[in-house]
């Protein structure tokens, strides 16, 4: 099943298997489609998450399983 993330930081949308980097941010993770994204959301972190921005409806075990898996490669 492929799970479709958006980037906080350019509202790309994509599989988050294809995401360059994925950051833990006061809870919630964000996929990023580059590393220069990534940074650009550190520097302003608040300035990118007005709204929820990912994953509704998937459970959370299953995302961070998912992520365990990124992490690894
Ligand atoms: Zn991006």
């Amino acid at each position: 099943m492929e799970t479709i993330v958006r980037d906080p930081v350019c509202g790309e949308l994509f599989v988050w298997e294809k995401a360059a980097t994925v950051l833990s941010y006061q809870g919630t993770l964000y996929y990023f489609c580059s590393i220069d994204c990534s940074k650009r959301f550190l520097r302003a972190p608040t300035r990118y998450i007005q709204t929820k921005q990912v994953l509704s409806g998937v459970p959370q075990k299953s995302i961070l399983v998912g992520v365990r898996h990124f992490l690894s490669h």
